[in-house]
Order: structure tokens, then sequence, then C-alpha cells
């Protein structure tokens, strides 16, 4: 069983009196500095000097916000885009590290993939909450949480664990749960559920079944309802209540069609195409693509983007959505 903590299993204390800097106002920062100033903390942000749109929400929101030459605190707080990070991290933060102080991140991959690598004498912790910011934000000001996973990698001040656990509870996750799991495991399975099943799964289950259907002559506006839109419902269900729930509102005929059909989608042949995505994640030949494809400048992601935009369900979509009024 999972390590689960809550607000009792962890105390402000460890952070009470010291300086916590967060690298970045964007989804996850201003959502982190808003929830540790509330609860009392003392938090900056750093902000690199073009992005005047983060220096004028952080002053809006009365954070203070300094340059990243000036980045400094007892905690360090990388919430800037992880392809970004290696670089502002060389540049601006290593040498700032203070022995025994700590470095957070809210995803593991360049820890785990050796992108970053701060000195033994400091700590290196995970608060990731499994949530976009805006929701971390609206959930603290309601009095509830978002979920969040912890980490420990480093443990050079022998409280790095509580140290991780203070800021979860600061930002409001321990009221609702957090998880303890590690930089490999955190990383690993989120690069798999957003390649395998979240994004990349989805995109292409829904753009295949509504091909199918256009190709052999029904229309698109037609497929576009029952392949994409529908797809809400039934993950609502999934969502509140597990697959079973979904099975239970479901109809007799989408039942008995679906529990027969779907397992002819998904063969043994799809499964063990996932356990080689996995091995890819694993062996770090995912990761090492993906830093080389950012270092030659995004070609291929670029052109991938550019053909999602532009898919026949993306146009049909765009006018059937201005007749959902809940949409607008
Ligand atoms: P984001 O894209 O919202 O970050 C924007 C901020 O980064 C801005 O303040 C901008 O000024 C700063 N920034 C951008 N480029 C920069 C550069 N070159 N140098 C310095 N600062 C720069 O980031 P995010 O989505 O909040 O992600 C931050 C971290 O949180 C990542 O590690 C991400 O994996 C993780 N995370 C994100 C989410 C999410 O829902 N967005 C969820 C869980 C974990
Ligand atoms: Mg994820």
């Amino acid at each position: 069983m999972a390590r689960i903590y809550s607000d009792r299993d962890a105390s402000l204390e460890p952070l009470k009196g010291k300086k916590i800097c967060i690298v970045g106002y964007g989804s996850q920062g201003h959502a982190h500095a808003l929830n540790l100033h509330d609860s009392g903390l003392d938090v900056v942000t750093a902000l690199p000097e073009w992005d005047k749109e983060s220096w004028k929400r952080a002053e809006k929101d009365g954070i203070k916000a300094v340059s990243l030459e000036n980045i400094e605190g007892d905690l360090i707080a990388m919430l800037i885009p992880d392809m970004v990070q290696p670089e502002v991290y060389r540049k601006f933060v290593h040498e700032k590290l203070k022995e025994k102080s700590a470095i957070l991140f809210a995803h593991g991959f360049n820890i785990h993939y050796n992108q970053i690598v701060p000195p033994p004498n400091v700590d290196v912790i995970m608060v990731a909450p499994k949530g976009p910011g805006p929701l971390v934000r609206r959930m603290f000001v309601e009095g509830k949480g978002v979920p969040a996973l912890v980490a420990v990698q480093q443990n050079a001040s022998g409280k790095a664990l509580q140290i991780a656990l203070a800021y979860a509870k600061g930002i409001g996750a321990t009221r609702v749960g957090v998880i303890e799991t590690t930089f490999k495991e955190e990383t690993e399975t989120d690069l798999f559920g957003e390649q395998v099943d979240l994004c990349g799964g989805v995109a292409e289950m829904i753009k295949n079944s509504f091909e199918v259907l256009v190709e052999a002559g029904y229309q698109p506006e037609v497929a576009y309802f029952e392949v994409l839109h529908e797809l809400k419902l039934i993950v609502d269900l999934i969502y509140e209540g597990g697959i079973f729930n979904m099975w239970k509102a479901v109809s007799e005929t989408a039942k008995y069609g679906g529990m027969t059909r779907g397992k002819r989608i998904f063969t043994s042949a799809v499964k063990e195409e996932m356990r080689k995505i996995l091995r890819e994640i694993q062996s770090g030949e995912f990761a090492r693509e993906w830093i080389l494809e950012n270092m030659a400048g995004r070609p291929v992601y670029n052109k991938l983007l550019e053909m999602e935009a532009s898919h026949p369900i993306e146009l049909v979509g765009k006018e059937m959505r201005k007749l959902i009024p809940w949409l607008k």
C-alpha cells in the first residue's frame, strides 16, 4: 500500500522563518506562491526580465518578484517549463544553493534523467500536484486542496521529507492526501500516462474512429458527436465511480457491444506496444529524443502540431461546438 500523508502528518514548522523562492509565476508557480503566502510563509517569485506579463501578475497578486539574477532562498522551487529548467538552473540556481538548502520540483524529468545535477549537500525534493495550477489555487481558496505526490531524491538536511510535506501542506495538498513516490516512479508513470493513455492514446482513438465513420460515408457532424463529444459523458462516469460505474449507466446493448468489441481494438499487439513505449521511457530513449528535438528547434514537434490542428475533426468540431450553449 502506498504511504499517504494528510494534514496531521505534516507541519509548516520546517518552513517557518525560511525564505522560499518560486522560480516562475505560471500555471503551478502562481498557485504555489499564493497558497504558501496565504499559509503565512515567506515567499518571493523569480522571473525572467522579458516576461512582463508574469511580473505584472505577481505584482497585482501582492507577491514580491525578483529577477533570475537575484534568486536566493532556503527552498528554491523550479516551476518553469521542464525544457528550460536545465539552462536556468546552470545559469542562475546552481551557485545559489547553500549547504542544506532545498531544491524542489513539481515533476521529476530533469532530476531523473540527469539534466539537472544538484550538489550532494542540498535536499532534492518533489511536490507534484495532481491537477493544473488554477485548480490548485481555487481549491485552496475554497478550503480544500488538490492531491499531490511527494518524493525525496536527496536528503542532505535529514529533514527533506518533513520539508516537502510542509510545502505540500502550505499549498493545501495534505488537506486531501499526499502520496509518497520516487522521482523515478513519478517521471516514468507520468510520461507513460500522457503518451499511451491520456493524450496520445485518446487522441488517436478519437481521430481513427472519426476517420472510419467519415470514410464509410457518414456525416462528419454525426461522427463528431458520437466519437468525441460523448466521450466526456463516459469519462465523467468513470472518473466519478470507476469503469464499472460507467457499465452500470449505459444501455444493455452498449454493455454487450462494448465488452465484446473493445477487446478487439486493444489487442495483445497494442498492449505489447505499450510495453515497448514503457521500455523507451525507462531506458531514457524517449528523454534523449525529446531533449535532442528541443535542441534542434523542434522540427518534428512543430510539424505534428500543425497536422493535429488541421485534422478534419478540428474543422467540424469548431462548428459543432458553436451549437453547445454550455461551451460558450
Ligand atoms: P508554465 O509554462 O506555466 O511556466 C511559466 C513560467 O515560466 C512563467 O512565469 C515564465 O516567466 C517562466 N519561464 C518561461 N520560460 C522561461 C525561461 N526561459 N527562463 C525563466 N523563466 C521562464 O509552467 P507550469 O506548467 O506551471 O510547469 C512548471 C512545472 O510544474 C513543470 O515541471 C511541470 O512539469 C510541472 N507540473 C505542471 C502541471 C500543470 O498542470 N501545468 C502539473 C503538475 C506539474
Ligand atoms: Mg501527468
